[in-house]
């Protein structure tokens, strides 16, 4: 063989390669969506409700949909007594050759009905205690990646700033990230607690930031190094969506901007799990409206930042 002809060869094969990545999409990770929600309330909501494999016959389609079009990490955002079963998501992660990660932590928005009785009487501290040590057991054989609550509009009252205090304590033993799904005018609120409790700011991911109408508040927390998710994307919100990621970009403030869509629930206690809707709107409707170059720090860059530990 000579030089020549080993070049030629390598050529062939780079462009191999080259042809072989292109039809291949991007890896990218959904940081807020859900698998199955039970609305029915901390006391109610039970896994004597649903068969997993009525779920799983669901869900399956639209992961594999995902998988299609480069998702490997699809964060599920139920938390502890709305539903959350690290089980079903292992049968599901496992059959579809995608990452499912699930979290610790409580809910009280909803105005309290998702909290155990035990939030309301254990402390701050004692609530921390619980969710560090799913981290280190393990919920049933699965470890939670980060830590989800949900609180009320602000003002917070006593027992949502309990949620905001159990979690910071929770981030500073195991470095987990907080995703704080909340409620109107509350996310300056969290943000200020979370720096006297000393908590590094990129350790707090605004969940649901596209219901804030004004964009300066979107700006100033990402200023203040908090991650500002834009998480309801759907084929009825795409401009303002749109909207949110372009007055980022032009602040230069991409690189606080989390995407997703919140979307899936089967809705335990419904006909067939009701309206389950899938999770490839961001895919095909989405992101052909922004910069393409915009991609790989949104979905890849972002998501493995935010919940690194
Ligand atoms: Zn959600």
């Amino acid at each position: 063989m000579n030089a020549e002809t080993g070049l030629s060869r390598r050529a062939l094969l780079a462009g191999g390669t080259l042809a072989l990545a292109s039809c291949t999409p991007p890896k990218s990770i959904l940081v807020h969506e859900h698998i199955l929600v039970d609305f029915a309330g901390a006391e109610l909501a039970s896994r004597s409700r649903y068969s997993h494999d009525e779920v799983i016959a669901a869900a399956k389609p639209k992961l594999q949909a995902i998988a299609k079009l480069g998702c490997v990490r699809f964060v599920d955002c139920t938390p502890n007594f709305l539903g959350r079963d690290p089980r079903l998501l292992a049968k599901l992660a496992e059959s579809c050759g995608i990452e499912i990660w699930t979290n610790t932590g409580l809910y009280a928005a909803g105005a309290y009905r998702y909290l155990p009785s035990y939030a309301r009487t254990e402390s701050a501290r004692e609530l921390a205690a619980r969710w560090i040590a799913e981290w280190r057991n393990g919920i049933e054989g699965t470890k939670p990646h980060f830590i989800k609550i949900g609180v009320n509009d602000g003002p917070l009252a006593e027992l949502d700033r309990k949620m905001v205090e159990a979690a910071a304590i929770t981030s500073l033993e195991t470095g987990l990230t907080i995703a704080s799904h909340t409620g109107r005018n509350a996310a300056p609120e969290q943000m200020e607690m979370l720096l006297k409790l000393k908590l590094p700011m990129n350790k707090f991911i605004w969940v649901h930031a596209q219901n804030e109408k004004n964009h300066q508040i979107h700006a100033e927390v990402a200023r203040a190094g908090a991650w500002v998710e834009f998480d309801g994307i759907s084929p009825k919100t795409l401009d303002w969506h749109q909207d949110c990621v372009e007055f980022m970009a032009k602040e230069k403030l991409l690189g606080r901007v989390l995407l997703s869509q919140d979307s899936g629930w089967w809705h335990v206690g419904e006909d067939n799990g009701g309206n389950f809707r899938g999770y490839d709107s961001i895919y095909r409707d989405f992101l052909p409206k922004l910069d393409p170059k915009w991609r790989t720090q949104l979905l890849w860059d972002n998501p493995r930042s935010a919940f690194s530990v």
